[in-house]
C-alpha cells in the first residue's frame, strides 16, 4: 500500500504549514511562503545542471576536493580529508587528529561517489506514483488559489466596511450627534481593526503562488537527484549532496548519511512505492484525500 495522501501531506505540512529547517534555521508558520525563492531557485538550478558550468577546474595540483570536511569518520568523529596519490587518484582518509583510529583504510573518491549515488537512487519514486503526486499537488494548487482569492475578497470587504463606518462616524461627530469621547474611543478601535486588515492584505499579497510549485520542484528534484548527480562533478555534486544529506559518516567501508527534511520522509515513501509494482490506490486515487486535514 502506497500512502499517496501522505506524500502530499509531507510536502504540505513539512514545507508549508509545519516546521522546516533550512540552512540551520527552523521556520514555522501556517500560510507563509517559508522557503520559497531560495529553495525553488536551488531546486531549479540543480535540475537544470546550472552548477556544472560554474565548476572551478584548476587542473593543477591545487584543487578543491569535493567531499573534504563533509564526511566524518565513524570511529573517532574526525573529518575525512583528501589526498592525491600517484598524481591522479584521490583518496579520502580520517585525519586521525584524535589519535590512532581503527579506520585505517583509505577510500577512493569514486567509491564515495558510488555510495552517494546509491543513496540518492533511494529517493526515486515509482513513476506512476510520482505522476499521481504531481497531479495531486497541482489540483491542490488550484484549490489553494481559490481559497487565497476568497480570503483576499473577505479582508478587502472588511476593510471597505470599516472605512465607510469611520467616515460615517466622523460625519456624526461633525454634526454633533455623538460626543468627542465616543468618537475617539470608537474610531481608534475601528482604526486598529483596519490596520489589522491591512496587515492581513499585505501578508496575503506576499504569499505568492509558489506553494505547490515548490512541492513539485522538490519532488522532481528528489526523483532526478540521482541522474543529476551522475552528470555532475566536484563542487556541483557537493552542493546537491549538502542539499539532500546531513551527518555523513564513513565507517568500515560504508557511507552512512541522514536524509534532510523532507527528503527523509520522501525516501521512506519512495521505498514503499518502489516495492509495490501496482500500488494500491492508483486506480482509485481520486478518492484519496489529497488536501489532508
Ligand atoms: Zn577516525
Amino acid at each position: 500500500m502506497v500512502p499517496l495522501s501522505s506524500i502530499s501531506r509531507i510536502l504540505r505540512n513539512r514545507i508549508y504549514t509545519g516546521e522546516f529547517e533550512w540552512l540551520g534555521t527552523v521556520y514555522r508558520g501556517s500560510h507563509q511562503p517559508l522557503i520559497s525563492k531560495d529553495l525553488w531557485q536551488i531546486a531549479q538550478d540543480l535540475m537544470d545542471g546550472r552548477y556544472i558550468s560554474k565548476l572551478p577546474h584548476t587542473g593543477g595540483t591545487v584543487r578543491d576536493f569535493a567531499f573534504t570536511g563533509m564526511i566524518a569518520c565513524g570511529h573517532c568523529g574526525c573529518a575525512m580529508v583528501a589526498e592525491i596519490k600517484k598524481n591522479k587518484y584521490i583518496y579520502y582518509h580520517c585525519t586521525q587528529n584524535k589519535g590512532r583510529c581503527p579506520e585505517r583504510k583509505w577510500v577512493r573518491e569514486e567509491t564515495l561517489i558510488q555510495q552517494f549515488s546509491a543513496l540518492l537512487l533511494k529517493l526515486r519514486f515509482n513513476w506512476k506514483v510520482y505522476d499521481l503526486v504531481v497531479r495531486a499537488l497541482k489540483s491542490s494548487l488550484a484549490v489553494e488559489r481559490q481559497e487565497h482569492a476568497q480570503a483576499l475578497n473577505r479582508v478587502k470587504g472588511e476593510l471597505d466596511r470599516l472605512n465607510q463606518r469611520l467616515e460615517a462616524l466622523y460625519i456624526d461627530k461633525l454634526d454633533r450627534r455623538i460626543s468627542d469621547a465616543f468618537y475617539f474611543r470608537t474610531s481608534s478601535q475601528w482604526k486598529e481593526e483596519a490596520r489589522r486588515c491591512e496587515d492581513e492584505l499585505l501578508r496575503l499579497n506576499g504569499a505568492g503562488e509558489s506553494y505547490m510549485d515548490e512541492g513539485v520542484s522538490l519532488l522532481t528534484l528528489a526523483q532526478d537527484a540521482h541522474s543529476i548527480f551522475e552528470k555532475q562533478e566536484g563542487m556541483a555534486q557537493r552542493k546537491l549532496l549538502n542539499f539532500v544529506f546531513q551527518n555523513c559518516i564513513w565507517k568500515n567501508g560504508e557511507l552512512i548519511a541522514d536524509y534532510r527534511q523532507p527528503f527523509d520522509m520522501l525516501q521512506e515513501t519512495a521505498l514503499k512505492s518502489l516495492n509495490s509494482e501496482h500500488p494500491k490506490g492508483y486506480d482509485d486515487a481520486g478518492k484519496e484525500n489529497w488536501l489532508g486535514n
